[in-house]
């Protein structure tokens, strides 16, 4: 019996020295579904500000805010108090929308008072995927028509949901049959615009395309886009998930056009860093979901108190220090440091949404590495080749936006 429980422990030991042995790259290679081969694949353990800290030291600059998360910094000492405050108060307590939790609506009021007043009433989620998908299911069911408009290298999401509007063939072709009903536009041509009929439930645009290597949307082309909604009964859908809090120098994107989206979609800095999305429209519309029959759109972590109270404690510090107003000043910064080089083909930017083309294929394969080993954090985009993105934490300084600059003219010139 001695023998069998001495061995029963040995082997229990050797079992966790095995389990310690085994280096975490090691679990994330084998351990960890993963949605690309070649990941970053470096090791973080802590990051503040516009820094991110690697266990054996290397400190690298955050040029991309996971995407365009971190706007206000990476563990902002209010964003953080919030959270802690929130996670010793009460987490998860019920399905969405059944209590009143104070985070949620709290959060409610504060973003409803940034907005006009036909965007009134928010309806939290999770991510991003399901705020494009919630707006849209809000959309056919507040119109009653079947059809949707969505725009050629536009990204909303990867749900089956997000992926229908998706508008590139390539990513989504192995997932068909997807929704039907809908079609895609080129964005900026107003000539497409006559495709808006009134079977069309709803149009949905990023209005500076992300993924597709920054595309602005034309003041012009949205106010031309807006006539034709409204003349055909079509709600018009933001998805603002990339260009929200501050980001592209006004706290939502169409603010600074002149334009009042129907629904308007947010999610990633909407949690200060923790998991949150949501879609918001005038109360009016969104009772759509509440009868006939109700549950027209459910969850159950959506509108999380913890990501609520960072979301908030985090938009409050854009407000605050004035981070929008700052970001166009940035990149103007970025770009003329940047746009001499030689292999700087064409920077093109809303804010601290920035692209930088490069002009050799062979060379922008090497950058990533280069730029990496130097300490430099950044991204290519979904569907511009030969493009590195910059969106900073809006915090980033002159002098680290200088010093980033130093970093990546470096890179370029040892590629
Ligand atoms: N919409 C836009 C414009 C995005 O950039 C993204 C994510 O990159 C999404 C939607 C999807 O958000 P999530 O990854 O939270 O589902």
């Amino acid at each position: 019996m001695i023998r069998f429980f001495n061995l029963s422990v040995k082997l229990r030991n050797f079992e966790s020295n095995t389990m310690i042995m085994i280096s975490n790259r090691k679990i994330f290679y084998q351990h960890i579904g993963l949605p690309s081969d070649i990941p970053l694949g470096i090791e973080i353990e802590r990051a503040e500000g516009i820094y991110l800290y690697a266990p054996d030291g290397q400190k690298y600059i955050d040029l991309v805010s996971g995407v365009a998360v971190s706007n206000a910094g990476h563990s902002h000492p209010k964003v953080v108090e919030a959270v802690k405050n929130q996670a010793e108060k009460y987490m998860h307590l019920m399905v969405y929308g059944e209590v009143i939790q104070t985070p949620q609506v709290q959060y409610a009021y504060a973003l409803t008072k940034e907005l006009p007043k036909s965007l009134d009433c928010v309806y939290f989620v999770n991510s991003g995927a399901e705020a494009t998908d919630g707006a849209v299911k809000l959309a056919k069911r507040y119109t009653g028509r079947p059809n949707v408009i969505a725009y050629k290298n536009a990204y909303h999401g990867s749900s089956m949901g997000a992926l229908s509007f998706l508008g590139n063939e390539e990513l989504k072709r192995n997932f068909r049959p997807l929704m039907p009903g809908v079609s895609f536009i080129n964005l900026n041509n107003t000539s497409d615009l006559k495709e808006i009929t009134e079977n069309t439930a709803c149009v949905i645009l990023e209005p500076v395309q992300g993924e597709a290597g920054v595309m602005v949307a034309e003041k012009e082309y949205l106010h031309a886009l807006k006539k034709q909604c409204d003349k055909t009964g079509t709600l018009l859908i933001f998805d603002e998930i990339q260009t929200g809090f501050g980001r592209t120098g006004s706290m939502f994107r169409f603010q600074s056009q002149g334009v009042i989206p129907d629904i308007l979609c947010l999610a990633k800095g909407l949690g200060g860093g923790m998991p949150l999305g949501a879609f918001i429209a005038s109360k009016k519309i969104m009772n759509e979901l509440t009868y006939n029959p109700m549950l027209g759109h459910i969850t159950t972590f959506g509108g999380h108190p913890v990501s609520c109270a960072a979301g908030l404690a985090a938009m409050n510090v854009i407000k605050d220090n004035h981070l929008a107003e700052t970001a166009e000043a940035k990149a103007a910064l970025f770009r003329m440091r940047l746009e001499k080089h030689p292999l700087v083909k064409e920077i093109r930017n809303a804010g601290l949404m920035m692209a930088v083309d490069i002009a050799n294929t062979d060379k922008f394969h090497k950058l990533f590495d280069e730029l990496t080993t130097l300490g430099i954090i950044t991204d290519p985009f979904l569907f511009r080749e030969q493009a590195f993105r910059i969106s900073p934490p809006l915090i980033i300084t002159e002098d680290e936006i200088n010093q980033s600059c130093d970093i990546i003219i470096d890179a370029l010139n040892k590629i």
